[in-house]
């Protein structure tokens, strides 16, 4: 098995010639890494997903592939010797023209797969041919023949067994050889067929890799050192965590800290490994090391924001009192795939958010058939344009006298739903999406900046 280490690298990480040669350093000063993962370039699976969902005006459909073709370009003429790299990322790029074409006719999210891995397959090309010209002996090697999952296009789940035995099949000898580029985000099926993870899915793909090859390390490379004490986009003060456990880390992936995609722990967990997040850009400043044993477990460790959260309110009187009200409820739930993320409880109601389960970022709705089944039991009230405040730590539930220092700091706001108890590592609540940003900040400057 490899003892080596795998580095992912995410799109501004790749976004041009600049950004490639900074990665290609960072790989070149450790010998030890053997395998990159890597996104597509910076704003290209945006287009392409425009694509995907069917861009009916031929203009605007132009618009987006010269997009396309310029991003491109624009690193293949930096490069020394780009005959063969051009006529890859070509070819793909006519595969993306008569895609976008057909799903602007009639759009499937089997199509999809198929467009937006395109980024990815190209990025990996010009990547692997700056290496070469730097003088390092690269492979690029196409994941989509180890990295197995079922058919679910847009969340495909990995298969890991079968990962496993193709990545020692096809994979690690190639590692012996060379340094291997290869592409995040994709898959594909038993059929043959190209599946994704899910948006950010490159970390997730790095880490199912790490898993596979059982990596000594992993590392994910992005545009900040480190992670820091909340997105330092909303609270310019954050500060970057040195040191962080994977209960914590995984506590705030789940939470909708976009750092790492909230799946990226747990093959690392699995396998214990450590797992290191910096900034391509600042290599210099460290970063994050996410292990099992940590120094230090503050009460408050971080906040994290998720929007797009569905609010779901069941009320009825004859709940008071009453059992099997609840056990009807998840009943319907289960019987139309409706899945739970938060809930709470009163006398007479129910108040629970809907997980995310697609991967379009909007916001989950609770599907029609499951509302009319539901209000034959009781009444049904949907919110949406809410937002999920996460404060993550460490013995929260066992610890007092903080609760007024935190509720105290959001006093001017109307709290729609507070979870608090069932994990020792975070309290969350909801909030309107337009002071979401506000809350975070207010918190941060009372219990992070002092
Ligand atoms: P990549 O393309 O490298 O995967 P992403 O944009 O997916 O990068 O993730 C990096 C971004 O995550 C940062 O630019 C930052 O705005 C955001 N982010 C959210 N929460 C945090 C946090 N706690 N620490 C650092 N960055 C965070
Ligand atoms: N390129 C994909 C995305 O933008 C995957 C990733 O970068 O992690 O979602
Ligand atoms: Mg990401």
């Amino acid at each position: 098995m490899g003892s080596f280490n795998v580095a992912k690298f995410g799109g501004t990480s790749v976004a041009n010639f600049e950004a490639m040669s900074r990665c290609a350093a960072i790989i070149e000063s450790n010998p030890n890494t053997k395998l990159v993962v890597s996104s597509a370039c910076s704003g290209v699976t945006n287009l392409l997903v425009e694509l995907a969902n069917g861009v009916q005006d031929q203009t605007h459909r132009s618009e987006i592939l010269t997009k396309l073709a310029e991003i491109h370009n624009a690193v293949l003429d930096q490069l020394e010797d780009s005959t063969q790299a051009a006529a890859e990322v070509y070819t793909i790029l006519d595969t993306v023209t008569s895609l976008a074409e057909a799903a602007s006719i009639q759009a499937s999210r089997k199509l999809t797969d198929h467009l937006v891995a395109c980024g990815e397959l190209m990025s990996t090309h010009l990547l692997t041919q700056l290496m070469r010209e730097r003088g390092i002996a690269a492979t690029r090697f196409d994941i989509r023949n180890v990295l197995r999952t079922d058919s679910n296009f847009g969340k495909a789940e990995p298969e890991l067994d079968s990962i496993r035995q193709l990545a020692e099949e096809k994979l690690i000898p190639l590692c012996q050889e060379s340094v291997v580029i290869t592409q995040g985000f994709i898959g594909s099926d038993a059929e043959g067929n190209t599946t994704t993870l899910g948006r950010g899915g490159s970390d997730y793909s790095a880490a199912l890799i790490a898993e596979a090859v059982e990596a000594s390390g992993l590392e994910i490379w992005t545009d900040v050192p480190g992670i820091y004490t909340t997105d330092p986009r909303i609270a310019p003060k954050a500060s970057p965590i040195p040191e962080i456990s994977f209960s914590e880390a995984s506590e705030m992936a789940n939470f909708g800290a976009k750092i790492l995609h909230p799946s990226t722990l747990v093959p690392a967990l699995r396998h214990d490994i450590p797992v290191f997040v910096g900034s391509s850009k600042e290599p210099e400043k460290g970063g994050t090391w996410i292990r099992h044993q940590v120094e230090s477990s503050p009460l408050f460790r971080a906040l994290a924001l998720r929007c797009n959260q569905t609010m779901v309110t069941l009320r009825s009187a004859k709940m008071f009192h009453a059992y099997g009200f609840l056990a009807r409820v998840f009943e319907i739930l289960a019987k139309h795939k409706v899945s739970v993320d938060l809930i709470t409880t009163s006398e007479i109601s129910v108040s629970l958010t809907l997980d995310q389960t697609d991967t379009s970022g909007g916001a989950p709705q609770l599907p029609e058939a499951a509302r009319i089944e539901l209000e034959e039991l009781c009444s049904v009230d949907v919110e949406h344009n809410l937002c999920l405040v996460a404060l993550i730590g460490n013995n929260m539930s066992e610890s007092k006298g903080y609760a007024k220092q935190v509720f105290g700091t959001l006093e001017d706001f109307n709290l729609r739903m507070i979870c608090y108890g069932a994990s020792p590592h975070n309290l969350c609540f909801l909030v309107h999406e337009s002071v979401s940003k506000q809350a975070i900040q207010k918190l941060h400057t009372e219990l992070f900046e002092g």
